[in-house]
């Protein structure tokens, strides 16, 4: 009685916000939780076949919901947090979304994505049949545990769910050592080409070794702490991929082939400046063959997968503009790399806020190599800045040696999509952390002249 009652309340609470604008993709789930605090646990026991959690610092949307597209085109139903809502309320939230007023649920499959930090508070309700592991890098300085002591928990709430099947980036030494003292199931996936993804950060975050302390040598380098490594002291190195991705330059495109056991392969082409994808292409692809999903129904759920709001989204107001969530260091980083290969004229707008979502701590702009936009900034017309930070911002990109009167102060999120706008260039970026994307992006959509610019279908 206790669940329905909950599960009525959120589900009035979720159109209320619905109606006044709000996504409400949190707030369902936490009154829900609040009625009835096993609630994601009687959810969990309904789902007919597998539980996938997807988890990591960086990419768990946009592989989540590739894995969730996969699903759907094997012909089978599932749950799904799409819009990136990854705490336990979140997680609620979607099960609440695709449930009968009795709370039932008709659903084979689930496919979530749970914020690393909350993997072990999930855990305790929901017994995952896998578990797809993007990278662990320094996140958010506050309301996060340092490295070392995420993955002590992570280990220790997969120590109690033995069952539970890994699939881990080789590339990564935290994830690799990670799965060395586990004796669950596990599947690696890797990229073989030593291909260059314009690695020049500042931060290598975790480069010792996990196993002995002694620093490791990387053999190749991709980006932040992955490339392919050995560790100078002691045994531990790079593990062989189960799933090895080949990456081949053709002109204006990169072609990835995935090849795992039994004739697995799928090949999958990119755009050149869009190797951050890559990997989640990649983890998803290695999923859907650990799965055991044919390549033909992983390739068709690759085609019909669309990235999420905010995730390089293109808008047309006047110009081609481009949104982009990046939430820490590595984010930003890698964004910025993208656009310090767009050689045109541009706005590049960056906003950032300090709400317990975000961090409120906002010393990492200092770790993030902002940098990089000096090497292209004859090509920048104006750098405009927003959100409650816009002034740590404004200073940041001072100290990174921008010229001042190119520097644009916007009070609000309206003003900062004027400049971008009014602003003569042929292109905008906005960049920003996650409070400020909603409110951004119904901005930008409400002002988007083209409609096919926007792939991106409206969010239910
Ligand atoms: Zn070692």
């Amino acid at each position: 009685m206790r669940k329905i009652l909950a599960i009525i309340i959120a589900k009035i609470a979720i159109a209320l916000a619905k109606l006044m604008g709000h996504k409400g993709t949190n707030f369902g789930g936490e009154i829900a939780l609040r009625i009835c605090p096993d609630i994601l646990a009687w959810f969990g026991s309904q789902v007919k076949k597998k539980i996938i959690l997807v988890t990591g610092t960086n990419g768990k949307t946009s592989t989540n919901n590739m894995i969730y597209s996969m699903i759907r085109q094997s012909g089978h139903t599932c749950v799904c947090n799409k819009l990136g809502a990854n705490l336990d309320s979140g997680l609620i939230s979607a099960f609440i979304n695709s449930c009968t007023l009795t709370g039932r649920i008709d659903a084979e499959y689930a496919s979530l994505e749970v914020d690393e930090a909350s993997l072990a508070k999930v855990m305790a309700h929901l017994k995952p049949d896998t578990i797809v592991f993007t990278n662990l890098f320094r996140d958010q300085l506050d309301g996060y545990t340092e490295l070392d002591a995420l993955l002590d928990k992570i280990r220790g709430s997969l120590e109690k769910s033995q069952d539970t099947v890994l699939l881990l980036n080789s590339d990564d030494p935290s994830l690799a050592s990670l799965g060395e003292d586990l004796a669950h199931a596990k599947y690696y996936y890797g990229i073989e080409t030593q291909m260059d993804m314009g690695s020049q950060d500042v931060d290598k975050d975790s480069v010792l070794c996990k196993l002995c302390g002694e620093k490791l040598d990387y053999d190749h380098y991709f980006y932040s702490q992955l490339g392919h490594y050995t560790c100078t002291k002691c045994h531990f190195k790079r593990p062989i991929p189960d799933f090895k991705a080949f990456i081949e330059d053709k002109g204006q495109k990169r072609e990835l082939t995935a090849i795992g056991k039994d004739d697995f392969k799928v090949v999958r082409d990119f755009t050149t400046n869009d190797s951050y994808s890559i990997y989640n292409t990649l983890a998803a692809i290695s999923a859907g063959g650990v799965l055991g999903f044919t390549a033909e129904s992983v390739k068709k759920g690759l085609e019909n997968y669309r990235p999420q709001v905010g995730r390089m989204e293109n808008f047309y107001i006047g110009k081609p503009i481009t949104l982009n969530l990046a939430k820490n260091p590595v984010g930003f980083n890698e964004t910025l790399k993208i656009i310090s290969q767009d050689m045109s004229s541009k706005v590049v707008a960056i906003g950032v806020n300090d709400l317990p979502q975000d961090g409120r701590d906002v010393s990492w702009l200092w770790d993030t190599n902002f940098e990089i936009l000096l090497d292209i900034d004859d090509t920048i017309v104006n750098y405009t800045v927003f959100g409650r930070r816009r002034y740590d911002m404004a200073l940041r990109l001072k100290y990174a040696g921008i010229d001042e009167n190119k520097l644009t102060v916007a009070e609000t999120v309206e003003d900062a999509i004027d400049s971008v706008v009014k602003n003569l260039s042929d292109t905008g970026y906005v960049l920003l952390n996650y409070s400020l994307l909603f409110e951004t992006q119904k901005i930008l959509k409400g002002r988007n002249e083209d409609v096919k610019a926007d792939s991106v279908p409206s969010v239910s």
